[in-house]
């Protein structure tokens, strides 16, 4: 007959056991401290387009200390009063990097290739894009085509590394050639203020001159996606169109930078135009023909991954992001 065990002694030997099976299970004490993972915005995001897959990644964002460098002729009040009405800093302007990754089935076209490992001169935290390509499992040597929306730094200083060697060594490289004879000028070193600009966008352009497929308004890059003139921001800035399956996707690039300032009031002029009364021409053009057919949009320097609409609101525009999950 067994001996008798009191129930305090079973649920001693239960606590006992318990205790010597934690480490086992992996269980710790509750309040023990989990260590900081420090990581950054999401790095990419991926949606089926028709037929298409594209990727949306990130080179991180830009910094810029303050609005009145980038909205040249808005009313510091007004700018104030908007910015502080929709919650967001009056002394600095942050803008996300969103490079475009579409696979169309035949071809891989990469739109836009961020900073590059050059120059912090946007800020502290960007030029991630090859990392992040690989953290999205895209291989830069499977890229076909990279087109460019416009030869500013934060949009084709990435074409190569530091040690200037090719960063998508088969790809053709798609760019209106306005902006590639402009901002490749060898007269522009002479100027203080563009020398570094034009030094780096030298070292990333000239080496893909003879692949570069010219760019012009209706042009087709591969079958699926054409590109579409609105200068203004630069003198050959374009717009890239993603046709599948019915679905209709236009990248505007910088047409616009900031998700509300320039919503609210499209004639304020961004002073990185080269020409800011056609900028803001554009700019209005662009808002009204996208809102008026609710044609998605996807933004270069909006908040990741940039994808959604725009409304018309009031005397001017509102941006309806699409939700991530949406597909
Ligand atoms: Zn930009």
């Amino acid at each position: 007959m067994p001996d008798p065990v009191s129930p305090s002694l079973v649920s001693r030997r239960l606590m006992l056991a318990a205790a010597a099976a934690a480490p086992i299970l992996g269980v710790r004490a509750a309040d023990a401290a989990a260590p900081f993972l420090n990581t950054n915005a999401p790095p990419f995001y991926r949606f089926k387009h028709g037929t298409f897959e594209i990727t949306v990644v990130s080179d991180g964002p830009l910094v810029l200390p303050t609005l009145d460098v980038v909205l040249e002729n808005a009313p510091k009040a007004d700018l104030e009063r908007i910015l502080t009405a929709n919650r967001m800093p009056t002394d600095r302007w942050i803008g996300p990097q969103n490079v475009l990754v579409v696979n169309t089935g035949r071809h891989l076209v990469l739109i836009d290739t961020g900073m590059g490992d050059r120059s912090k001169v946007l800020g502290p935290d960007n030029g991630h894009l090859m990392r992040n390509l690989a953290l999205a499992g895209i291989d830069p040597a499977a890229i076909d085509v990279v087109a460019i929306t416009h030869a500013h730094i934060d949009h084709c200083w990435g074409l190569v590394d530091a040690r200037d060697r090719l960063n998508f060594p088969n790809a053709r490289v798609a760019i209106a050639m306005s902006d590639y004879e402009f901002w490749t000028q060898e007269s522009l070193l002479a100027n203080p203020a563009a020398r570094d600009f034009v030094l780096y966008t030298r070292t990333n352009l000239l080496p893909v001159r003879d692949r570069i497929i010219p760019v012009r308004d209706g042009a087709e890059v591969v079958p699926g996606i054409t590109a579409m003139a609105t200068a203004g921001h630069t003198v050959g800035h374009h717009s890239y169109v993603i046709e599948s399956g019915g679905r209709r996707l236009v990248n505007v690039g910088d047409v616009l930078h900031h998700h509300v300032l320039l919503l609210r009031h499209p004639e304020w002029h961004n002073i990185f135009d080269s020409d800011k009364a056609q900028g803001a021409a554009t700019r209005r053009r662009v808002l009204e023909t996208m809102s008026a057919d609710g044609t998605e949009c996807v933004l270069y320097h909006f908040p990741f991954p940039g994808v959604g609409r725009f409304v018309r609101a009031g005397q001017g525009f509102a941006w309806i992001p699409t939700p991530m999950h949406e597909g």
